[in-house]
């Protein structure tokens, strides 16, 4: 598996590609050409350009959530050569979302999206290529992530605190272990990376990549930095939106890797 960054809220001193605060990475393996998010803007296509990579033949889509730090790009995606591209997600993701006085859902609703994209959305686990796997609804589990509403969500006509239902990820099944790869992890990282070994029956954590939503140091923090010190997964990245303190505390414990746009991440 080959994963290229295009979208991340860091890029490298002399390297000149474009940052801004959004995930978006490319995931090749085998015949799969799979985007899991589009950033905020058209950032991850102005990267791709200049990395060479062509966004025209993707094999599929797959939104994180809804948050249009996400799935904003969406609108800047190039026309694919094979027609309207498979699009993976939760069936919550195109809900309207409201924070501090302004909408910051995904840029389509379902209908138009539909017009567009083969939309597959779907609440349980979807295996999207020989390995690599999209967990739809990430049970809650634990009491100590998912706390905290971002802003509200219209549900049946009402706006109400939104704990992002749609927050899911993707894992991918190496020869040492697992892989997950997330956008946010508003479900939680832990959460997730708990329900991917269920999903794919295998115990072994090889690697987790992703925003971890740590915007401060909280409980939140310190209990995930007790449950990584147990894990200790060799290829560690939390990026994104985990916050420098948030990251020092975990690279304290369990050394982590640095994430940047155009970083090329193999495992
Ligand atoms: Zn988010
Ligand atoms: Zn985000």
């Amino acid at each position: 598996m080959k994963l290229t960054v295009l979208c991340d809220n860091c890029s490298r001193v002399g390297a000149y590609y474009l940052s801004e605060s959004g995930v978006s990475y490319l995931l090749e393996d085998g015949d799969a050409r799979i985007l899991l998010d589009t950033g905020y803007t058209d950032v991850y296509v102005r990267n791709a350009e200049k990395l060479g990579i062509d966004l025209t033949n993707l094999t599929a889509l797959v939104l994180s959530h809804g948050h249009d730090d996400h799935t904003g790009g969406m609108i800047h995606l190039p026309r694919q050569q094979a027609g309207k591209l498979p699009l993976y997600a939760h069936p919550n993701v195109f809900d309207r979302k409201f924070y501090q006085g302004e909408e910051i859902g995904a840029p389509y609703t379902q209908e138009a999206a539909a017009e567009i994209f083969d939309l597959h959305l779907s609440e349980g686990p979807v295996q999207l290529s020989e390995r690599l796997w999209f967990l739809g609804a990430i049970p809650r589990v634990n009491d100590y992530e998912n706390k905290t509403p971002v802003g509200e969500r219209l549900v049946d006509g009402k706006w109400e605190p939104d704990f992002m239902p749609e927050d899911s990820a993707l894992v991918y099944k190496g020869a040492d272990g697992l892989t997950v790869i997330s956008g946010c992890s508003h479900a939680g990282i832990q959460n997730i990376t708990e329900y991917a070994k269920q999903v794919c029956g295998d115990e072994r954590i090889s690697g987790i990549i992703g925003g971890f939503h740590m915007p401060t140091v909280t409980r939140q923090t310190e209990e995930t930095v007790r449950w990584l010190s147990k894990l200790r997964p060799k290829n560690l990245r939390p990026c994104h939106c985990t916050c420098f303190h948030a990251r020092a505390a975990i690279h304290f414990a369990v050394p982590i890797g640095d994430t940047c746009v155009a970083d090329v991440i193999e495992f």
